[in-house]
């Protein structure tokens, strides 16, 4: 921080407290012993969702636990299985520290974890997020899970209770 004075690029800091979301620090300049303030504040990181029609929104948490709420709907998980979900993947889309992210990055992020957990849950997200044109296309998809090496740990496909 240079000093509003005369310039120079050195201070000491001879007070530092927090104040409303902030810090505020009273420094004094090592070039001409100038007093001034200054304020440090959280800047909280926006993340921009580019939809496929190329609109962009900013990243909207509630949106992504929603399309995962509908499909673990009814399905034997966790409470928590959504809320741990999401933030798994909202913490993986801040380590790709960029400012748009395209929203099938998201979509595929959702999708590698739901069929990790459950086929059914998967399923259903799939068949909003992929739009599958048609029940061939479908088809398809739940032929790919029942070829792939079964999971053990996968949910029976009806819950006994
Ligand atoms: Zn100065």
């Amino acid at each position: 921080m240079d000093c509003p004075y005369c310039g120079y690029h050195d201070s000491r800091v001879t007070d530092s407290r927090e104040v409303n979301e902030g810090i505020r620090r009273r420094r004094q300049c090592l070039g001409c012993g100038a007093r001034f303030t200054t304020y440090e504040r959280i800047q909280p990181v926006s993340l921009f969702v580019i939809k496929k029609d190329r609109r962009r929104e900013v990243f909207d948490r509630e949106k992504l636990l929603n399309g995962m709420r509908k499909a673990c709907e009814k399905r034997p998980l966790p409470a928590d299985t959504v809320d741990r979900l999401a933030d798994e993947i909202e913490s993986e889309l801040y380590r790709l520290g960029r400012a748009e992210i395209p929203s099938a990055v998201i979509g595929d992020a959702v999708m590698r974890r739901l069929r990790g957990l459950d086929h059914i849950a998967y399923i259903r997200f799939a068949s909003v997020y992929r739009e599958f044109a048609d029940i061939t296309s479908l088809k398809h998809e739940v032929d790919t899970l029942v070829a792939a090496r079964p999971v053990a740990s996968q949910l029976p496909l009806i819950p006994d209770q």
